[in-house]
């Protein structure tokens, strides 16, 4: 099993660079203005990105999509999924939500009933409050067309590879087998029920492995397969049916983009391309496209963006399976600065040290709470750093001041739960 990536545990990720290197995770490197996360280098990896990018420098259409596990309260850690979400959904993603109700009930034994209830007093209302518009909001368990399609992928994973990823050994349930190809479902719907188009999902680092299985599937059930070579592309036609129709499509895509078609190989069913350079983007589009005509199980491999885990505020990542490490954003205000005033911190023994040496911001859980949540401008943050290394800052008084930004935060996000209550019918239309 991938120990340090596990969708279901509490583990916190120790060794980004080397999760990268062993997962084949891109480093992030792109400039996303205005995106908070992607500024204060918080997004740690990313799986094609450049496809989002470009749909969004194009303006063309392009999916963002996640799910929410409704097993308790949400925390400070799931926040930052949705503001990705926000972001992509103003740069005019369409947003689709799934709630994972089948996977909670499996893998938490979460009645049904209250799951919805859960889903939607607990993440629906926040996210609203957050700032998310109208999207695609459903439920796993009233979805027909999501279990119709995860069954159909279920064809396309065996046992063994579900051990290698999830760990799942001999005594797992059907149940928790399943959940994954729920998920994997989730993602490439917008697609299946819509058309080819680029889909990104903002995930936090331990649920790589959905992500894997899903981009492994979507390049299974599509019949073109393509593979980089040294100087182009190699496309080669799965199955065991007559592979003409689908070298037309690529014959035709190239020729619309001027590619020249290097090699043309019948009996081992491909054909070589010379070099693609920037035009990538739309000779994959236009074959998938294109190949939908054909197999309507086609779709582009969904894209991510990898968030760094917020660490627990006692350490660890933060989780709903660790409440005195976890605020959550329904929590009481005292409640919540009762724990921060128990954080762990990245202070000195004592408080001449402190002065005289600083503190280390970079293993501080308190001052991860102002990295993501409590300072909304740079110059804020960038304050707060420096206080804390010179040791102007002591960390009993910076506790104090991050527990009233936390409680401001909460109670303004109560304020806009109540008065955005009236929206929770219409994100519910369809259900
Ligand atoms: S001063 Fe603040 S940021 Fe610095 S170590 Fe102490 S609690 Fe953390």
């Amino acid at each position: 099993m991938d120990s340090n990536l596990d969708p279901w545990g509490s583990s916190q990720v120790k060794d980004y660079k080397k999760m990268r290197e062993e997962f084949g995770i891109e480093p992030f490197d792109f400039n996303l203005s205005g995106n908070k996360m992607a500024i204060r280098n918080l997004i740690v990896g990313q799986r094609d990105f450049w496809r989002i990018k470009k749909a969004m420098d194009r303006k063309d259409k392009f999916a963002a999509m996640t799910g929410l596990m409704p097993s308790g309260e949400m925390h400070l850690g799931s926040k930052a999924i949705i503001e990705q979400m926000i972001y992509f959904q103003q740069k005019g993603a369409e947003a689709h939500i799934a709630v994972a109700d089948l996977e909670s009930y499996a893998t938490r034994n979460i009645p049904l009933e209250k799951a919805r209830a859960i889903a939607i007093e607990n993440f629906l209302l926040n996210y609203i409050a957050l700032g998310l518009k109208k999207c695609n909001f459903y439920f796993q368990s009233t979805s027909s067309r999501i279990q119709k399609f995860a069954f159909v992928l279920s064809k396309e994973v065996t046992f063994s590879e579900m051990k290698a990823i999830y760990g799942f050994d001999d005594s797992k349930r059907m149940l928790e087998i399943n959940s994954p190809l729920i998920q994997a479902s989730d993602i490439l719907s917008p697609q299946i029920y819509g058309e080819a188009m680029p889909t990104i999902v903002p995930i936090g680092a331990d649920q790589d492995p959905h992500l894997r299985v899903t981009r492994d599937i979507s390049g299974r059930m599509n019949i073109i397969k393509t593979r980089k070579n040294e100087d182009g592309l190699t496309f080669s036609i799965g199955g065991s049916g007559d592979p003409e129709p689908f070298f037309q499509i690529i014959k035709k895509a190239t020729a619309g983009l001027n590619i020249r078609i290097k090699k043309i190989n019948t009996k081992y069913r491909t054909i070589e391309v010379e070099k693609y350079g920037e035009d990538l983007y739309d000779l994959e589009t236009a074959i998938s496209r294109m190949e939908r005509g054909l197999n309507p199980n086609n779709t582009l491999a969904p894209s991510s963006l990898i968030m760094r885990l917020e660490t627990g505020i006692r350490g660890g990542k933060m989780s709903k399976s660790v409440p005195d490490s976890t605020i959550s954003l329904n929590e009481d205000p005292g409640e919540a600065e009762k724990k921060i005033r128990k954080a762990l911190t990245g202070g000195r023994e004592n408080v001449e040290e402190q002065k005289k040496l600083g503190g280390n911001p970079y293993i501080c859980p308190v001052f991860e709470l102002y990295l993501y949540h409590l300072s909304s401008e740079e110059s804020d943050l960038k304050r707060v750093e420096d206080e804390c290394k010179s040791g102007a800052r002591l960390c009993g008084a910076c506790k104090m001041e991050a527990s009233d930004l936390m409680k401001a935060l909460l109670v303004g996000l109560k304020e806009k739960r109540e008065s955005s209550r009236h929206m929770v019918k219409e994100f519910l239309e369809n259900e």
